[in-house]
C-alpha cells in the first residue's frame, strides 16, 4: 500500500449504493490489465521484496512498562515528505520505503527498491536494509521508544497499554476493549473498522481458547458488564463471547498485529500461476514454523498464531453469509440493503434450513434472496481474511504435457459472482479456473469507497479492481501488474511490476536476522521450485486443515501435516544428496569445529521437546499407491530418509544457479565466505525449529512467561510479566548480549556464536 490521498470516505449505506459499480468497473480494469499484460509479459526478472510491520513501543525501565505508543506517527509523514529532507533523504538513501499500517502505532517498511534474486549478494542485503529501517525510524524518535517486530501485543486492550493513556470509547469500532485512537488517523481506518462492523450488523467477535493452568478461572474477567454506551455492549452476553475463551471485539486486535510477507515477481502469468500453487500447501507449514503469538489481552491463551484473530477481525459476513442464528433482536441480513419482500422470503423459511441443510443454496448464487441491487445474497464461508480458496492451475505453464494439477484439487466449497464470471469468460481472456478466482474474489463488498474516486478512467485506472483485490487478504495474493497508458514503450513497461505471488502467513520474528531469514528461504525456495519444478499439489481441504493444525501450541513439534507423499513430488532424492547444511560448511573449506556446529539442544525445549515428536517416521516406505500423507515439519523442511527437504532444494540452487561460474568449486573470496556463512546460518534457523533444536518464538514467550516469577499460573499476563517479555525482546532485536544466556535460550549455540561473531565484526 502506498501513501494514501485524502478524501472523503463514504459511510457504510451510502457507500452500498455503489459497490455494484465498483464491482462492474474493477472488473472492466481487471479485463483491461489482462489485455495489456497476460501475453506481452513474459521475461521479467525474478525481483522480490519482503514487508516488515513494526510497532512503536514506549519502554520505561523505571516504572517497568511498556505501552503501545499512538503520538508517534508523524515520523511517517516526515520520512515521506520531500520537503523534509533531514528525514525524507534518510529513507531514499538507504533504499527504504515506509508505508501506513492500520495501527496509529505500526509503520511497515519495505526495501524501495526490490532486490534481484539473480544476484546472491541481494541475498544478504535483505538484513542490512532492515537494519538500516530500525536506525532510520529509531533516529526520528524519543529514545524510549523503539520500534519492536512483535506479532501480537501482549497487553492490547487491557487496562493503560497505550501512551498516552485513550479510553476505550470510540464510535468507529465501538470496542469495549481498544480506543480508536490507536486506529491509523486517515480518514480509510476508521471508515474500514466501522464499515466492517455495519455491513456485518453487529461487532466482529474472536474468541481464543484460555491456556488452562491450575489458577485459571476459564471466563474472561476483562468484559465490562454494565456499560451502556452503544448498542453494542450487550453483544458478548448475547452469544458474542463464549466461556472459557478470551473476547475481542474490535478490528485492532487483528489488523493491529504485526507480519512478514514476501513478494516475488514471475517471468510471466502461468509460471506466477504455477508458483502460487506450489506454495499453498507451504503456507500452514511456514505459519507453524514462524508461530509468536501465544499472548492475547493479557491472556496466555491455547494457540501460538495471529491468523484465526485478524480472520475475525475483519470478517464482514452478515449472520445469513456465515448461516448462523442471529443474536436475539438481531438481523439476519446485516447491514445489507435487503427489500421487503425478501425479508418474507425469508420468513417463510422460517429461519429453517432447506435441502442440503442450508438455509439458502448458494454455490452459482441460484438463490431467490438478493439485495436490493440485484446482488445474490450467498452463504460465504469464509472470511476475507483466510487462506486460499482454490488453486490457479499449472495446465498452461506446462504447455499441457506433465500437467500437475487436477480439478480434484479444489475440493471446497466455491461461492462465486457469477456475473463477474460470465463478464471474464466473455471476454475469452481468461480460462474457468482464472476467472473463478476473481468470481470469489468479488462476491465481497467494497469495504471503503471515496466519493471522489467513483468515476474512474477504466482504460487507465485500476482502483476499484485494488479495492476489491487488496481487501481480500488471503495466505496467498496473486498480484497483476497494474494499467498504463497505451503508448507506454514495452522498454517502459518493462521497469514496472508484473505478474507477482505474494506469500502472507508467516508471523513477524524479533530479530532482523530472523526476518531476513524466513523471507529469503521463501524467495530462494520459490526459486527452487520454478527451477526444480516439484508437484506439490494436494487437496485445498487438506491445505485448510493444516491452517486449523498450524495454529495449535506447538505445532512444529506435536503435529503432523498433510504433504503430498514424497514419493509423487517428481524429484529425485540422489540428485540432492549431500546439499544439507554441512554443504556450506565443505564449500567455505571450513572445519566445523570454528563454527560449533554441534548445538546444544536449547534447555527447557528439546528436553521435552524430543518426547513431544511424533515417534515414527512417516516417510514412504509404503508402495507409492496412495496421493497424501502426514508429516512432521521437520520432515517437510529437513526431509526424510528417501526424499530431499526443502532446506536441500534450496541449497542446491545456490550450489549450481547463484554461485559465480569461476566459484563453483571453491571458495574464491573472503566476501563470498562470509555471504554463504551468513545463508547457512539463515537456513540452520529453520531447520533447527523445525526439528526442535530451537524453540519457535511463541514456545520462547510461553515458557518465558510460565516460568516467571511474576506469573500466578492463572494464564494472566500482568503489565510487569508482559514489560520483561518486551524488555527481552528489545535486547534480543538490539544484538544486546549484555545476557548471553537470553540468546541460548532462543537461538541455541551455533547461531548464537554466528550472531556475536558477526556483530563483533563490525
Ligand atoms: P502490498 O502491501 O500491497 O503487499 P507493498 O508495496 O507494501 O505492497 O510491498 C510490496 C513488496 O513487493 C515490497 O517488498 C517491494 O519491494 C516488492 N516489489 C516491488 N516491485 C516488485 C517487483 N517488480 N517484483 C517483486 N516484488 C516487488
Ligand atoms: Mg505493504
Ligand atoms: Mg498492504
Ligand atoms: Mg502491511
Ligand atoms: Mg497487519
Ligand atoms: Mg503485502
Amino acid at each position: 500500500m502506498g501513501l494514501l490521498s485524502l478524501g472523503t470516505p463514504l459511510d457504510w449505506h451510502d457507500a452500498n449504493k455503489f459497490n455494484e459499480h465498483v464491482r462492474e468497473n474493477g472488473i472492466k480494469q481487471l479485463i483491461n490489465i489482462f489485455k495489456q499484460h497476460s501475453t506481452t509479459r513474459v521475461q521479467d526478472p525474478f525481483y522480490w521484496g519482503e514487508e516488515v510491520e513494526y510497532m512503536l513501543v514506549d519502554i520505561d525501565s523505571k516504572s517497568r512498562t511498556a505501552r503501545l505508543a499512538i503520538d508517534k506517527d508523524y515520523i511517517l509523514n516526515d520520512l515521506n515528505d520531500p520537503e523534509k529532507p533531514e528525514s525524507y533523504e534518510k529513507s531514499i538513501s538507504n533504499n527504504i520505503s515506509f508505508h501506513p499500517e492500520y495501527g496509529r502505532y505500526m509503520i511497515e517498511a519495505t526495501p524501495l527498491r526490490p532486490y534481484h534474486g539473480d544476484l546472491l549478494d541481494d541475498y544478504v542485503y535483505v538484513e542490512e536494509n532492515m537494519i538500516q529501517r530500525r536506525k532510520v525510524s529509531e533516529s526520528e524518535l524519543p529514545k524510549n521508544i523503539k520500534p519492536l517486530t512483535l506479532t501480537s501485543f501482549p497487553r492490547m486492550g487491557c487496562d493503560n497499554f497505550t501512551s498516552p493513556p485513550a479510553k476505550p470509547i470510540g464510535p468507529a469500532s465501538q470496542s469495549l476493549f481498544l480506543p480508536d485512537e490507536i486506529i491509523n488517523r486517515h480518514v480509510r481506518f476508521p471508515t474500514l473498522t466501522a464499515n466492517i462492523r455495519k455491513r456485518r450488523g453487529c461487532k466482529v467477535a474472536i474468541n481464543l481458547p484460555m491456556y488452562p493452568d491450575i489458577n485459571t478461572k476459564l471466563i474472561d474477567d476483562s468484559i465490562p458488564k454494565n456499560r451502556d454506551l452503544f448498542d453494542s455492549d450487550k453483544e458478548p452476553w448475547l452469544g458474542a463471547s463464549k466461556p472459557g475463551h478470551v473476547y475481542m471485539d474490535s478490528m485492532g486486535f487483528g489488523m493491529g498485529s504485526s507480519c512478514l510477507q514476501v513478494t516475488m515477481q514471475a517471468q510471466e502469468i502461468n509460471e506466477a500461476r504455477y508458483l502460487y500453487d506450489t506454495l499453498a500447501p507451504l503456507t500452514p507449514i511456514m505459519l507453524s514454523l514462524t508461530a509468536a503469538a501465544p499472548i492475547f489481552k493479557g491472556f496466555l491463551v491455547n494457540q501460538d498464531v495471529r491468523w484465526n484473530v485478524i480472520s475475525g477481525a475483519v470478517d464482514d459476513r452478515t449472520f445469513i453469509e456465515r448461516d448462523v442464528e442471529p443474536y436475539p433482536g438481531y438481523d439476519f441480513f446485516g447491514g445489507l440493503d435487503v427489500a421487503d419482500e425478501d425479508k418474507k422470503h425469508m420468513e417463510t423459511l422460517g429461519g429453517g434450513r432447506g435441502v442440503n441443510g442450508d438455509r439458502i443454496s448458494n454455490r452459482y448464487g441460484d438463490t431467490k434472496l438478493r439485495t436490493t441491487d440485484g446482488k445474490p445474497i450467498q452463504k460465504i464461508t469464509k472470511s476475507r481474511y483466510e487462506s486460499i480458496n482454490s488453486y490457479l492451475s499449472d495446465y498452461k505453464y506446462s504447455k499441457k504435457t506433465d500437467v500437475y494439477f487436477k480439478d480434484k484439487y479444489n475440493d471446497i466449497y466455491m461461492p462465486m459472482n457469477t456475473k463477474v464470471y460470465e463478464q471474464l469468460m466473455d471476454s475469452k481472456l481468461f480460462d474457468p479456473i482464472m476467472a473463478q478466482h476473481f468470481a470469489y474474489l468479488f462476491i465481497r463488498d467494497p469495504l471503503v469507497i471515496f466519493s471522489e474516486r467513483i468515476d474512474q478512467d477504466n482504460e487507465l485506472e485500476n482502483d476499484h479492481f485494488e479495492n476489491l483485490q487488496s481487501t481480500n487478504w488471503q495466505t496467498l495474493r496473486f498480484k497483476p501488474p497494474a494499467l498504463y497508458p497505451k503508448d507506454t514503450t514495452p522498454q517502459e513497461l518493462a521497469t514496472k511490476p508484473g505478474w507477482r505471488v505474494e506469500f502472507r502467513p508467516m508471523e513477524i520474528q524479533l530479530t532482523d536476522f530472523e526476518n531476513a531469514a524466513y523471507s529469503v528461504f521463501i524467495a530462494l525456495l520459490s526459486k527452487a521450485i520454478l527451477k526444480f519444478k516439484p508437484d506439490f499439489y494436494i487437496p485445498i481441504l487438506q491445505v485448510d486443515e493444516n491452517m486449523e493444525t498450524a495454529h495449535k501450541v506447538d505445532s512444529v513439534l506435536k503435529d503432523k501435516f498433510w504433504f503430498k507423499a514424497s514419493c509423487k513430488w517428481g524429484l529425485n532424492n540422489d540428485e540432492f544428496i549431500g546439499y544439507d547444511l554441512s554443504w556450506f560448511d565443505r564449500f567455505i573449506n571450513r572445519g566445523n569445529d570454528e563454527l560449533g556446529v554441534d548445538d546444544v539442544y536449547v534447555n527447557g525445549y528439546s528436553s521435552h521437546a524430543k518426547d513431544n515428536v511424533i515417534n515414527g517416521n512417516s516417510r514412504d516406505d509404503a508402495p507409492c499407491d496412495y496421493n497424501e500423507s502426514k508429516y512432521t515439519v521437520d520432515e517437510i523442511i529437513n526431509g526424510g530418509e528417501d526424499f530431499p527437504g526443502m532446506i536441500k532444494l534450496i541449497i542446491k540452487l545456490v550450489a549450481t544457479e547463484l554461485l559465480p561460474e569461476s566459484s563453483q568449486h571453491h571458495c574464491e573470496s573472503l566476501q563470498l565466505a562470509n555471504t554463504m556463512l551468513k545463508l547457512q546460518n539463515y537456513l540452520r534457523l529453520i531447520s533447527y525449529r523445525a526439528s526442535g533444536k530451537i524453540p519457535t518464538i511463541a514456545h520462547w514467550i510461553r515458557h518465558k512467561a510460565l516460568s516467571s516469577p511474576l506469573y500466578k499460573q492463572d494464564s494472566k499476563v500482568s503489565e510487569d510479566l508482559a514489560y520483561d517479555l518486551i524488555r527481552d525482546a528489545t535486547r534480543l532485536s538490539d544484538l544486546d548480549f549484555s545476557d548471553p544466556e537470553l540468546f541460548t535460550s532462543y537461538f541455541g549455540t551455533s547461531i548464537t556464536n554466528f550472531l556475536r561473531s558477526n556483530s563483533n565484526s563490525t
